[in-house]
């Protein structure tokens, strides 16, 4: 260990033990020099004391010199030279000593700065090997360095792994390697690094070649590094395989294009939307049939294909769906009314499917325009055989005058009977009463026939016993109202809706009760054909117990007041081509059910007919 580094007490034995051989060697030539230079070799002694054991243990030396000193010169003859000879002494000294200490720290400094500048580079080497790990570590990335020639000097293991050169096959190599024959030709490898130089830094995505000639292709990064003085030092290159990136692009790609040539093919509307209701995709048939272009719809909400109040709605049935998972029209399909851009309304079958993707759910609404009466019957047919309530208002038809054609025969004859009756008791004679009886048997029986007939006709309207079911009532109102107001928005009259959630379900043949609903909201609307004011509501209400009550108003004139009394009678019209059948009929079914049916004029105008249903919840209490 060097003296310098031991503890203060060694240091000041060294000092002394100078000091001690100075005064020796004094003591041997005191005899030659007789007390003359009594400092000088003291001097000398902290002057060797301060360069081996350091300014302090000098300067603790310094006393005992001193007296040494004066014992050399003092003992002979004491005088004002040895006063001089002491002071130049001290003086001497303590020059030697600051000169020391000074020289002590500029070199504690050194020292110190010897030390930091072996941590900083330890760490900068942990730094170096921590970064070529993570260099090494890039998966998929070849990261390598090139000097200002375009040779390569620095080469990591994802470039061996990307490439399969290994490092001591590649370093020297010229770039120009990695590129495909015909690049090289072309001059590529040069034109790129010449590229980098001048802008600082070239992307592209190209062709680059493996050790094994295979083709692959790369995003490649190369950034031209400079000296401080701005001279080119080399090349830094970042090459990464997209082939499979590039595949999979392409497969998702060519998956939309599918999609779109689908969607443009698929001979229903339509439209694709989010769980926010806004427009992914909008088929070229729902273009047409809207009115729309896809351009204009995209992003927009799925509302604005809707009139009120679904318009308003949808959002909410969305989140209702979403919160509750409770499928109202998903996967069961409905009728419903859609808006064109021109603003006039339709009625639709609207399908909806769900596909639930990795992040969002998306609904797919497929649908068919129900414009056309007959497309109408066609589609109801085939998607739900209980179209027959359309079917049936018109096969009620020919079967009534088939009836009324059939009737007319025992009524005929029966008038007949009686006149010739009539005209024979006008003359009695006795010998034709066996005539008069006959011809009133005869009577009778014509009249029984007219009434068989007419029971015939009751029991084909009601059906016999009704089958009944459990139905969501707003729902039965809503599909059946579709179709009793089919074209009705196109003559003014606007539809409101006020259906009571609490007033469902109910216990009914849906099929019947529907044709109920139509034929009151097809009267409604000729009644309110000439009408200023055309507003057509249908509520629905908790009426008395176990019972719900529908109400379909209108604002027309009401109904006519030599009429009112059989309103419900067959045969009561005062339309030139009805059949005076429809509330007839609507009182038979309703009764057929449980319920009743009656009219009364509405406050403010127009007419309100009330009928009421069995609540599918009364019934359940009650069985309870
Ligand atoms: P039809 O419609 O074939 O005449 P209905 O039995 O359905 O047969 O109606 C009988 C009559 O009752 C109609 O001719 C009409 O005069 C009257 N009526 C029905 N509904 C209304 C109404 N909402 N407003 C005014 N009158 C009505």
């Amino acid at each position: 260990m060097p003296l310098m580094e031991r503890s203060l007490p060694a240091r000041v034995l060294v000092a002394l033990a100078l000091v001690v051989v100075a005064a020796l060697v004094r003591n041997l030539f005191d005899f030659w020099i007789d007390g003359q230079a009594a400092f000088l070799l003291f001097a000398l002694a902290i002057l060797s004391a301060s360069i081996l054991a350091g300014p302090l243990a000098a300067a603790i030396a310094v006393f005992p010199s001193l007296l040494l000193g004066i014992y050399f010169s003092g003992f002979r003859e004491t005088g004002a030279v040895d006063f001089v000879e002491a002071a130049l002494f001290l003086l001497t000294a303590a020059g030697i000593i600051l000169l020391a200490r000074s020289s002590h720290g500029l070199k504690g400094r050194i020292r110190e700065s010897e030390g930091s500048a072996a941590r900083r580079a330890a760490e900068a080497d942990v730094l170096a090997e921590e970064l070529g790990l993570l260099i090494d570590g890039a998966e998929g990335h070849a990261i390598y360095l090139l000097d200002p020639e375009g040779r390569v000097t620095i080469w990591n293991k994802g470039a061996e792994r990307l490439k399969g050169w290994c490092e001591e096959d590649v370093i020297g190599l010229d770039a120009s390697v990695f590129y495909p024959s015909d690049a090289i030709a072309s001059g590529k490898p040069a034109d790129d690094l010449a590229r980098a130089a001048r802008d600082g830094r070239f992307d592209t995505e190209d062709w680059r070649v493996r050790k094994d000639g295979s083709e692959f292709l790369a995003d490649v990064s190369i950034t031209a590094l400079r000296h401080p003085d701005g001279s080119l030092r080399g090349f830094a290159k970042v090459v990464s395989d997209i082939t499979g990136r590039r595949a999979s692009e392409e497969a998702l790609r060519s998956q939309e294009s599918h999609l779109r040539s689908i969607l443009s093919a698929v001979p229903d509307a339509m439209v694709v939307i989010d769980d926010q209701g806004l427009i992914l995709s909008f088929s070229a048939a729902a273009e047409q049939l809207f009115g729309y272009s896809e351009a204009e719809l995209l992003g927009a909400n799925v509302s604005m294909l809707m009139p009120s109040p679904d318009r308003e709605r949808h959002d909410n049935y969305i989140r209702r769906y979403l919160e509750t998972g409770e499928k109202r029209i998903i996967g069961i399909g409905r009728v419903v009314f859609a808006q064109r851009k021109d603003g006039s309304t339709f009625p639709m079958e609207l399908s909806i499917g769900e596909a639930t993707g990795e992040a969002h759910p998306l609904f797919t609404g497929f649908i068919r325009d129900l414009t056309e009466r007959q497309k109408t019957e066609e589609q109801l047919e085939s998607l739900q055989s209980e179209l027959i309530h359309v079917t049936r208002v018109s096969a009620m038809g020919t079967m009534a005058s088939t009836l009324a054609h059939e009737l007319n025969q025992p009524l005929t004859a029966v008038a007949n009977y009686v006149e010739a009756v009539r005209d024979m008791l006008a003359r009695p004679d006795p010998g034709d009463f066996p005539m008069i009886r006959d011809a009133l048997d005869d009577t009778a029986k014509e009249a029984l026939r007219a009434g068989h007939i007419v029971r015939r006709l009751r029991d084909f309207v009601a059906r016999g016993e009704v089958e009944k079911t459990i139905e969501k009532l707003p729902l039965l109102i809503n599909e059946a109202a579709v179709l009793g107001l089919m074209g009705a928005r196109e003559k003014g009259i606007a539809p409101r809706f006020d259906l009571d959630p609490y007033a469902s379900p109910v216990l009914v043949d849906k099929i019947q009760i529907q044709q109920v609903l139509i034929n009151l909201i097809r009267n409604a609307c000729e009644a309110m054909a000439a009408s200023p004011v055309r507003e057509l509501s249908v509520m629905s209400r908790p009426d008395e117990r176990g019972f719900v009550r529908v109400i379909v108003a209108d604002t027309g004139p009401g109904v006519d007041a030599q009429i009112a009394e059989q309103l419900f009678t067959a045969f009561t019209s005062t339309k030139s081509e009805g059949m005076g059948l429809g509330l007839s009929i609507c009182r038979t079914i309703v009764e057929a059910h449980g319920g009743r049916i009656w009219m009364e004029p509405r406050e403010g105008g127009g007419t309100e007919f009330h009928f009421t249903l069995v609540s599918a919840k009364a019934e359940e209490r009650d069985d309870g």
